[in-house]
């Protein structure tokens, strides 16, 4: 096969479903038609491709062909399930609620009766409506990839992203032993302080509410959202994406995600930050993290093969975003940007929310090795409610055990950065000082970084630019 074919094929296969993506879920066009996108390009993903590939040397491309055959192959059912999904209703004391606004209704509920009753209706119709279909496309792609001769997802994934998955998981067991004993010390005080309840009283149902922290609102004004954004890119040196590159869709619409989100639909050259107001710190969060992604995607060198500009170790662009959403947590940059003058208690909570969801990912990396492993899989929502609830200590339902999975071990991506962010903030620091994020030099290395886009691991990346390995041991500073 020619391998630059594919390549030019590939990327414009990239580009279709990114544009559809970001149409749909900006609310510019109410249809979400991928599925007529994978069958216009079905030849990415045909078996004659796939093993054409294995001996190109380029496991990225493979990669990139295996998933696609996989998720061509379910293509059918996630359809159904993403319809079913979008129908059903959650019916509480007589009211109906959209599944899919059921969370976020959730989140804003001060009342915890009504909070775990939502989450109570909420489990019920995931397990008797949208857990057996969720069975059949787990069961169905696995066969698929026993079909192209890995014998599972986490055989399939170690060997051509090259990551060491067991070794994360040795590593994040050690976070959770050596994080065990002052978790609830950590977390405790903040929520008092949000929901004026203890790990005592604490159920699932509160979790969301508890990282809303709607005590800080009044810190985090609507209108300095995009001042502040436009403020920090400034101090680093930067204008908003390579000249021009990057296309912030802040305008209101019906129909637009309630998530912020970045569309990196032609790598480098047309990057979408789409963004959503709900309110407060999260706001300021979700803009840094998905800002972080966008500079990330709008800087890489238009001259790298399509592998490296949008695929490749998520673990990368991950870091990067994770590196901006921290500043909204740093007293430094709280103070120079927000001026803030107590920063204290954001700080406390977004140090204790992290806390939850670190041992939360903890426990979803050792879970999902077993689950995308080569055994039997019942049983397992067993083993999904025990680890969480050991990890995040409180009552976790099994109900979610198929769909608290992230498709080939993005898990692994998350955790990964977390551990990159670690270590790059630590050399921004240590190179230009507490107020970094106000150095033209500090943009400047973050500039050369971005335009290698996603060539190397995150391990390789930071080899390059410290000589340190990446260990997730690096979180518990
Ligand atoms: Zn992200």
């Amino acid at each position: 096969m020619n391998v630059d074919d594919y390549r030019a094929e590939a990327e414009t296969f990239l580009t279709a479903l990114d544009r559809e993506y970001y149409e749909h879920f900006a609310g510019r066009k109410d249809d979400f038609e991928i599925e007529a996108i994978y069958e216009r390009h079905a030849g990415l993903f045909s078996r004659e491709a796939i093993d054409g590939l294995r001996d190109s040397g380029s496991s990225t491309l493979l990669k990139f062909a295996a998933e696609g055959y996989v998720e061509q192959g379910v293509k059918e059912l996630s359809g159904q399930f993403a319809r079913l999904e979008a129908s059903l209703e959650v019916d509480l004391d007589g009211e109906t609620i959209p599944y899919r606004q059921a969370a976020v209704i959730q989140a804003n509920e001060r009342d915890p009766e009504r909070r775990r009753a939502l989450e109570h209706a909420r489990n019920e119709l995931l397990d008797a409506r949208l857990n057996p279909l969720l069975r059949e496309m787990f069961d169905r792609g696995r066969g698929l990839v026993r079909e192209l001769g890995w014998p599972s997802v986490r055989a399939m994934t170690e060997e051509l992203s090259g990551i060491d998955l067991a070794a994360l998981g040795r590593q994040t067991e050690a976070f959770l032993a050596a994080t065990e004993a002052d978790y609830e010390a950590t977390v405790e005080p903040r929520l008092r302080a949000e929901l004026d309840i203890g790990f005592d009283r604490l159920a699932r149902a509160d979790l969301m509410a508890f990282f809303r922290a709607p005590s800080l609102d009044g810190l985090f004004p609507e209108e300095r959202l995009l001042p502040t954004f436009d403020a920090t890119l400034a101090g680093l040196g930067l204008q908003n994406g390579s000249p021009g590159n990057v296309i912030v869709d802040a305008e209101p619409r019906p129909k637009k995600s309630p998530r912020a989100f970045c569309a990196p639909v032609r790598v480098p050259e047309e990057v979408y930050l789409v963004l959503t107001r709900i309110g407060g710190r999260e706001d300021y969060e979700t803009l840094m993290h998905e800002a972080g992604h966008a500079e990330h995607f709008s800087h890489v060198d238009p001259s790298l093969p399509v592998e490296y500009r949008y695929l490749g170790d998520n673990s990368v662009t991950e870091g990067f975003a994770f590196l901006f959403q921290h500043l909204t947590e740093d007293p430094a940059w709280l103070e120079r940007r927000l001026g803030i003058a107590d920063p204290g208690p954001v700080v406390e909570q977004a140090r204790a929310s992290k806390l939850v969801f670190l041992r939360r990912y903890c426990a979803k990396i050792a879970y999902e090795l077993e689950l995308q492993g080569d055994g039997e899989i019942e049983g397992l929502d067993e083993l999904y409610a025990r680890r969480l609830s050991e990890a995040v200590h409180v009552d976790w339902p099994k109900a979610s055990w198929l769909s608290d999975v992230d498709p080939f071990f993005y898990v692994a991506a998350y955790l990964r950065a977390w551990a990159l962010e670690t270590h790059l903030r630590r050399e921004l620091r240590e190179r230009f000082g507490e107020l970094w994020f106000e150095e033209a030099g500090a943009g400047e290395v973050l500039r050369e970084l971005w335009s290698t886009g996603q060539r190397e691991r995150a391990d390789e990346l930071l080899r390059r630019l410290t000589g340190a390995e990446l260990d997730f041991s690096a979180l518990l500073d």
